[in-house]
């Protein structure tokens, strides 16, 4: 099981740049990320008020009881 279904998550459907697919932005010890699901093409995001595109979901980090 991928990790990305414990936690909120937010998608970007569509919006791969290599192959069009759907794909997911998510948060590592790096930093955020965007991933794509179809093809795993990954975009590593420097700060998430960075992105291009209206976020298409909220992200619920904050309230996670970790
Ligand atoms: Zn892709």
């Amino acid at each position: 099981m991928w990790k990305g279904v414990k936690q909120m998550v937010t998608w970007r459907l569509k919006d791969c740049p290599r192959c069009g697919g759907d794909t997911y932005i998510d948060k590592d010890v790096d930093g955020w990320y965007q991933q794509c699901l179809m093809c795993g093409y990954r975009l590593e995001l420097k700060e998430l008020n960075v992105v291009r595109k209206p976020i298409t979901a909220v992200i619920d980090f904050e309230d996670e009881t970790y």
